[in-house]
């Protein structure tokens, strides 16, 4: 039988198929047996090797941001940004860079519907010749919190009760509803208006949402906000259609990724920079590193940067996409983390999940590798999963009579920025008391405004969640949405009573 296959036009000589130590297996489908119809023998390496790897075939996803999809692509510099960044990937016009960018949700599982109210994961590793550089944004330009400490309570109020395993109302808006947690408001607006739910993640854009700092080869930094605006346009799902579409095709944004790309259809993005000095961050009404908050257009206008391409599908989902780790403490010169506590958070955490996902040798895994960088550290080596050759008989320390050289460049030493001192003080960043957490939040109530139905959609979209909450903790919605607008308070509280009415009584309907 394997003579007549090795003589086809189709079958090849190097594709024998072996078990995983090689050895050529003769027939894949039979188990050795005590005769015939006897239990199974041990000794049989070739069912072993296949159901024990096959048990071992997942990796723990990810918590949160589970559910995604991603491209390879390039970024191209579209314009000269010497005077803000002096990071490699800037320093010529047309330069192109490789990358990778993986778009998620956030609450749900693997294989959980794509189209959910959720914000979207907007992740790029760019694969720089100074190392591999993470933006790990979001479809968003604020986020929930800006206590660090809070963000595992946070999701888990978004994920399943802990008893029902289902997903919970009552914990959704029983958090967000906590006075101290009303800081929340600005993102919780966005997440129920229109761009809650995107069509598909070629029709969203993305945001740093953090403030970051960059400089110039000068040593003169500033603070830098990213956004990546969609060239395809923005579009979205009604909460009406992303139902549907989550029994039609609840992979429906990944299909759509992957049939655009493989049709040449590549989809791009815009990239913008908003940069802003010290001493105008001095002057904001409110903290440059306060992540619910963003800068408003009018004062730091976007300055574009270059173009995002995603143009290529990854050969294997698992090995280029479930595998790819990104951290926003991968970095590159001249590009940094700002102060801000959430991101300051993210700079352990991220790499930390991976360590934890893909095991502390992540960063070999092909897809993560800075390829485009020669890496040399022969101090970090070792561990589970060393498979790069583990620098060989280098020494395992640095030491100071060997060939290694430390790279200054001509990066100056940025003695003159920021000056932290003071004492370890507990520090909780709860909502500030008045309406200072509003006001950005009562802007968009106003942006939503200036197209048609926007303001009634935002009130129809949270009426349906929050019907599904007690009456207590419906009535702080209602209160908590009063303080952005008091007609944005009352449609909610209308449509919301109205459905549990007609969830308690089905037929009144009628
Ligand atoms: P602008 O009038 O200059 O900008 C309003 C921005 O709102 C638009 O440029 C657009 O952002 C964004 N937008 C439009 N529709 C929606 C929606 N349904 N959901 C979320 N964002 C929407 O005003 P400001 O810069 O003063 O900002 C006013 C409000 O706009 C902010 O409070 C914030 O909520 C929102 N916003 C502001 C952004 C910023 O960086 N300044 C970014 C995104 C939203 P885009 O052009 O990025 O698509």
């Amino acid at each position: 039988m394997s003579e007549d296959k090795t003589n086809s036009a189709d079958v090849r000589n190097d594709r024998v198929v072996t078990t995983t130590n090689g050895m050529p297996i003769n027939e894949p489908f039979a188990t050795q047996r005590v005769g015939k119809h006897g239990p199974l023998l041990l000794q049989d390496y070739t069912l072993i090797d296949n159901l024990a790897h096959f048990n071992r075939e997942r990796i723990p996803e990810r918590n949160p941001h589970a559910h995604g999809s991603g491209a390879f692509g390039y970024f191209e510099v579209t314009d000269d940004i010497s005077d803000i960044c002096g990071s490699a990937m800037f320093n010529k016009i047309g330069k192109r860079t490789r990358c990778l960018t993986r778009f998620s949700t956030v609450g749900g599982e693997k294989g959980s519907a794509d189209s959910a109210r959720d914000p979207r994961g907007f992740a790029t590793k760019f694969y720089t010749e100074e190392g591999n550089l993470d933006w790990v944004y979001n479809n968003t330009p604020v986020f929930f919190i800006r206590d660090p400490s809070k963000f595992p309570h946070f999701i888990h109020t978004q994920k399943r009760n802990p008893q029902t395993n289902l997903k919970d109302a009552n914990m959704f808006w029983d958090f967000l509803t906590t006075p101290e947690n009303q800081v929340a408001i600005h993102q919780v607006m966005i997440l129920f208006s229109d761009r809650g739910i995107p069509a598909t993640y070629r029709n969203m854009n993305g945001y740093s949402g953090h403030t970051y700092k960059w400089s110039n080869k000068k040593g003169d930094w500033h603070y830098v906000q990213v956004h990546i605006i969609t060239d395809q346009g923005i579009k979205n799902l009604t909460a009406e259609e992303a139902t549907e579409v989550a029994g039609s095709n609840p992979d429906h944004a990944q299909q759509d990724l992957f049939d655009n790309i493989k049709k040449g259809n590549a989809p791009s993005w815009t990239v913008y920079i908003q940069t802003m000095t010290e001493d105008q961050a001095k002057r904001l009404p409110f903290s440059v590193f306060d992540l619910t908050k963003v800068w408003p257009h009018k004062d730091f206008p976007l300055r574009r940067v270059g173009k995002l391409v995603l143009n290529e599908n990854p050969e294997n989902y698992f090995a280029q996409i479930e595998q790819a780790a990104f951290a926003p403490s991968n970095t590159v010169p001249y590009q940094e983390a700002s102060a801000d506590p959430v991101l300051q958070a993210r700079l352990f955490s991220y790499a930390d999940a991976h360590r934890y996902r893909i095991g502390p040798n992540y960063h070999q895994v092909p897809v993560n590798c800075p390829y485009a960088s020669k890496t040399f550290n022969p101090a970090i080596r070792d561990g589970p999963m060393n498979v790069n050759g583990n620098f060989g008989n280098e020494s395992n320390y640095l030491a100071t009579d060997k060939t290694y050289q430390y790279i200054q460049k001509e990066r100056p030493i940025q003695e003159h920025q920021e000056t932290w001192t003071g004492p370890a003080v507990p520090f909780h960043w709860a909502t500030s008391a008045g309406d200072v957490d509003f006001v950005q939040a009562r802007n968009l109530f106003h942006v939503l405004g200036r197209t048609r139905n926007q303001q009634q959609h935002l009130a129809h979209n949270v009426a349906g969640h929050v019907s599904n909450a007690n009456p207590e903790i419906r009535k702080r919605v209602y209160a908590m949405f009063g303080r952005v607008d008091l007609r944005l308070s009352e449609s909610i509280r209308k449509e919301a009573e109205s459905l549990v009415v007609l969830k308690d009584n089905p037929t009144s309907k009628l």
